[in-house]
């Protein structure tokens, strides 16, 4: 099942790592997929990642070959881009949100000129005021297309508690505006699109390897890819296409050890 895949795309956050230590084994297979020639892809839905520091933490932990680092973050501009060309955006969200979208070669509106846009990109915003929900419900109700990282509605933080996320201000836009939006990250398309991209590898010879069902199976499955649910404590048979219990069992079905 896995033995003639080609290229393998890795969930971070539950599969490969668990906040900042590596899962048991996932150092030594990932190293051994990337030394039998196969190739590796990493991706996360964090919506405030970049993917320079998603890669840089993977070196850290010892996959210094880490290469193909893919966030929701990263990708928002050259989505808008493909879909819509070179656009005026309207952003409602962090500076890095700002930031990725003009470096993908957009022109940013200010809030006050949200009539102007044509496209409106909503992300985590800890400034978020009246006046910008309404500039991004306008301009959305006005026919600019709705763009966002993810739709995760919390923010989780610690002892179980939350702030609210992403998908809770794309929410409030939507519903004033009466548009759905366009979501980069997972389970949409986009993320694992490039990802393929990025190892030149097609989906039906690449392995989708996540612990989520909803985002990392069902996403992986939209595109044609195989999928591995990640799953230590066991999952039912069909979860997934595979389901393994450890990295040392997936190595073992990937043909590398
Ligand atoms: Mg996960």
């Amino acid at each position: 099942m896995l033995a003639d895949c080609r290229g393998f795309v890795f969930d971070l956050d539950g599969c490969v790592w668990q906040g900042d230590a590596l899962n048991p084994g996932a150092a030594e297979t990932l190293t051994a997929l990337h030394r039998a020639g196969r190739g590796v892809a990493f991706l996360t839905n964090n919506s405030r990642a970049r993917s320079q520091d998603v890669r840089t933490k993977l070196r850290r932990l010892g996959l210094e070959w880490a290469e193909h680092t893919l966030t929701p973050l990263e990708i928002l501009g050259q989505v808008i881009a493909e879909r819509f060309g070179p656009s005026r955006v309207l952003v409602i969200g962090a500076p890095e949100l700002e930031a990725v979208v003009a470096a993908a070669g957009h022109q940013l509106v200010s809030v006050a000129d949200f009539r102007k846009a044509t496209v409106v990109a909503v992300g985590n915003d800890f400034d978020l005021s009246y006046e910008r929900l309404g500039a991004a419900a306008r301009a959305a109700a006005a026919g600019a297309p709705l763009v966002t990282p993810n739709v995760d509605t919390r923010l989780p933080i610690e002892n179980g508690d939350f702030l609210p996320g992403c998908g809770a201000i794309v929410a409030a836009v939507s519903a004033a505006a009466g548009v759905a939006p366009i979501v980069v990250g997972k389970p949409e398309p986009p993320l694992f699109r490039i990802a393929l991209e990025r190892l030149g590898v097609a989906a039906a010879q690449a392995a989708m390897v996540g612990d989520s069902v909803e985002s990392d199976v069902a996403g992986g499955r939209r595109v044609g890819m195989r999928t591995v649910l990640y799953a230590p404590a066991g999952a039912a048979p069909g979860a997934a296409d595979v389901v393994v219990r450890s990295f040392a069992e997936l190595a073992r079905l990937a043909g590398v050890r």
